[in-house]
């Protein structure tokens, strides 16, 4: 079976895979730098390094055109839904909450996309808003599981990323535990997130991917707030590489 390289130049992180069939060989995550494209070449290097023959390159994601090496480049929506499906066979919608944007794609009983939403316009509702509030209280998106487990959420008013920063400080200020604080956040995220998902007629199973899938109090709240079960899945954040991997091995077959 032939092997594939799928690679997710996103905003925030560039993620990549090497696929064999439907088994995650190598996986790629890195922060992505000032020129995306470095860290395109360090993925394809990793992942493709010591391989027999060259495996075929699919990009996607923002930074996809920022290299001239790749086989086949395609758009995230084409890949997500592919890849989800990979994750969780019976997907119906996916959610997406990467560093800028959030989508929501809605999928046939056989994986063909029928409806998306995207969100690209506004920090809040993303990773950046978790990543900025966080920074603002000295913790890192990675701590807030722990930091929150057991905690009353304190409410937030503001959902605008500039506006929230300034009440998370004005709250500290006047005493109130960062922890509370932390889960007010992200519980008004949650609920914001929602709301834009709601937008498209919600069908279930339902799968949570992107980055800030990796935070299981955000799916809880998600999840309380939809009134629908939310998955996840320990790879969600590779989704769009893998999607990108499985149209190189469709493009292999013809
Ligand atoms: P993009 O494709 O837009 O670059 P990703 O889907 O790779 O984005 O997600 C990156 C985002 O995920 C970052 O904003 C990062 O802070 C967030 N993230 C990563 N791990 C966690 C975590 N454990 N909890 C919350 N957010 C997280």
């Amino acid at each position: 079976m032939s092997l594939t390289v799928g690679i997710d130049s996103g905003s925030t992180a560039t993620k990549g895979v090497l696929l064999e069939g439907s088994t995650l060989l190598r996986r790629f995550l890195c922060p992505t730098p000032f020129r995306p494209a470095l860290a395109i070449e360090q993925a394809w290097h990793e992942l493709s390094d010591d391989l027999a023959e060259r495996p075929f390159l699919t990009l996607t994601g923002y930074g996809r055109q920022l290299v001239d090496f790749a086989d086949k480049q395609v758009t995230e929506i084409s890949c997500h839904g592919l890849g989800a499906r990979l994750l969780m066979a019976d997907t119906r919608t996916v959610i997406d909450i990467g560093g800028q944007d959030s989508k929501v794609i809605q999928l046939d009983e056989d994986g063909n996309l029928t409806d998306f939403l995207m969100n690209d316009k506004c920090a809040a509702g993303t990773g950046r808003f978790l990543d900025v509030i966080s920074r603002t209280l000295g913790a890192s998106a990675e701590q807030l599981d722990a930091l929150v487990a057991g905690v009353e959420p304190h409410a937030i008013t503001s959902m605008c990323t500039v506006f929230a920063e300034s009440e998370v400080i004005s709250l500290r200020s006047a005493g109130v535990a960062p922890e509370a604080i932390l889960a007010g956040v992200i519980n008004a995220m949650a609920r914001r997130s929602a709301n834009f998902i709601s937008r498209l007629t919600s069908q279930g199973p339902v799968l949570f991917t992107g980055g800030v899938s990796h935070c299981q109090a955000f799916t809880r709240m998600l999840s309380s707030h939809l009134g629908a079960d939310v998955n996840t899945h320990p790879d969600a954040q590779f989704a769009g590489a893998i999607g990108a991997a499985l149209i190189g091995q469709r493009q292999r077959g013809r």
